[in-house]
C-alpha cells in the first residue's frame, strides 16, 4: 500500500473506506487486549472467576488481592458477541487502540470485523513505559517511525493487517525518554502516512498540555492528535479550554464507569452526566469539533457477558441522555460520526 492509496479513506482491518461509510463510531476501545502490568503476567493465579456475587466489585476496582483475570480481553468468541450487541445498539464502528505492550492479535481483529460486519480500525505504535519491551529503551526515533509507517502502509505485528490511526500512544507523568522518542516517531509516522494520533496521557492535570505543547515544539500541528482519557486527568475548566484551544481532540473515553472510585489514582471519576456538562462547556466555548467519546473498554467486567454494560452503553444509554439534556441532532451527529470520520480520512 502507498500513501496515495489511502489519501481520502479511512482504512479498516478489512481495508480501506470511503468516509462517508462509517457511522456512529466508538473513538477508543480495546476488544482484544490483555492489560495486566508486565510485571504480573508470570503469576498463574489470576484471581477469582468472574460471578453475580463479585462482579460489582471487581469492576469497582479493589478489594481483591489478585484479579488477572479481570484484565484479559482473550476470547475472541465473548469478543465477537460483545462487538455485535453495540451493533444491534446502534454503533457501527471502533476504533481498536490495542497497541504495543497490550497484547495485540491483528488477525483476531479482522475475523471479528468479518463476523460483525462492524468496521474495526486498528491502532498501532507503544502504550506507556512499563509496558514496553526493554529492547525499545535502546530504539531510536527513525526506528521506532519506520516501524509504524510500516504498521499503517503494510501491516502490523508480523501480520498484514493495516492499522488506520497511531496509539494509543503512551505517556506518564513525568515523561520518560523512551515515551518522548515514541511520540516524535509518532509524530513523524502521522506526516509520512496522513494517520491520525491517539496520546493516552499521564495522569497528571498538566499532561495533556505538556504533549499539546511538546508537539507544536516539534513544528508540528495539533490538529489530528487525540488526547485520550480526559475523564481522568483533567477537572477543572481552564485546563479543560486552553487544552482545546491548543487544537486537540478532547476524548472523554471512560463513559459507562459510573462509580466515583477510580483505583490508579486519587481522583474524583465524574459519571456520565457529569462527562456530559464538560462536554457542553467545550460546545459553549466553540470547540464541537474537538470533542469525542467512547469507553475505553479493557476489563472483562464491563462487558456485558460478565455483568459489565458493554460497548452498546452509548448508542444505548448516553445518546438519549444527551437528547435529555439538550444536545441537538446535530451535536449528536458531530461527537459520534462527522469528528471520528474527519480524524480517521487519511490526509
Ligand atoms: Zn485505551
Amino acid at each position: 500500500m502507498m500513501r496515495e492509496d489511502l489519501k481520502g479513506k479511512i482504512q479498516t482491518v478489512l481495508g480501506p473506506i470511503e468516509p462517508q461509510a462509517l457511522g456512529p463510531t466508538l473513538m477508543h476501545e480495546h476488544v482484544l487486549c490483555d492489560i495486566r502490568p508486565p510485571s504480573t503476567r508470570s503469576d498463574n493465579d489470576l484471581g477469582p472467576e468472574i460471578t453475580l456475587e463479585n462482579v460489582w466489585q471487581l469492576n469497582y476496582g479493589h478489594g481483591f488481592r489478585r484479579a488477572g483475570r479481570k484484565y484479559m480481553l482473550d476470547l475472541e468468541d465473548i469478543a465477537t458477541r460483545e462487538v455485535a450487541m453495540m451493533k444491534h445498539a446502534g454503533g457501527d464502528a471502533i476504533v481498536e487502540l490495542t497497541c504495543g505492550g497490550l497484547s495485540p492479535d491483528p488477525s483476531g481483529l479482522k475475523r471479528i470485523a468479518a463476523g460483525t460486519g462492524v468496521q474495526l480500525i486498528m491502532g498501532c505504535g507503544y502504550y506507556v513505559n512499563d509496558y514496553q519491551d526493554p529492547k525499545n529503551h535502546k530504539r531510536t526515533v527513525d526506528d521506532f517511525a519506520g516501524e509504524m509507517i510500516g504498521q499503517v502502509l503494510h501491516g502490523a505485528w508480523g501480520t498484514d493487517v493495516r492499522a488506520g490511526m497511531i496509539g494509543e500512544i503512551g505517556c506518564t507523568a513525568p515523561w520518560t525518554d523512551t515515551e518522548k522518542r515514541v511520540m516524535r516517531a509518532a509524530l513523524t509516522a502521522a506526516a509520512e502516512t496522513g494517520a491520525a494520533i491517539n496520546v493516552h496521557p499521564g495522569r497528571d492535570p498538566d499532561q495533556p498540555q505538556e504533549v499539546a505543547d511538546f508537539i507544536k515544539a516539534a513544528g508540528y500541528s495539533t490538529e489530528r492528535v487525540v488526547i485520550s482519557h480526559i475523564d481522568r486527568t483533567i477537572f477543572d475548566e481552564e485546563r479543560l479550554l486552553r487544552l482545546a484551544d491548543s487544537g486537540v481532540t478532547i476524548e472523554f473515553d471512560l463513559f459507562g464507569q459510573e462509580s466515583s472510585y477510580y483505583g490508579l489514582s486519587d481522583i474524583d471519576m465524574p459519571n456520565d452526566a457529569t462527562r456530559l456538562r464538560l462536554i457542553r462547556t467545550l460546545i459553549a466555548h466553540g470547540h464541537l469539533d474537538r470533542v469525542v467519546i467512547s469507553h475505553d473498554i479493557c476489563y472483562r467486567t464491563r462487558l456485558a457477558s460478565f455483568g459489565g454494560h458493554g460497548y452498546g452503553h452509548i448508542f444505548r444509554n448516553v445518546v438519549p441522555m444527551m437528547g435529555r439534556r439538550g444536545y441537538s441532532e446535530d451535536e449528536i451527529d458531530a461527537i459520534l460520526v462527522r469528528n471520528p470520520r474527519r480524524l480517521l480520512t487519511f490526509v
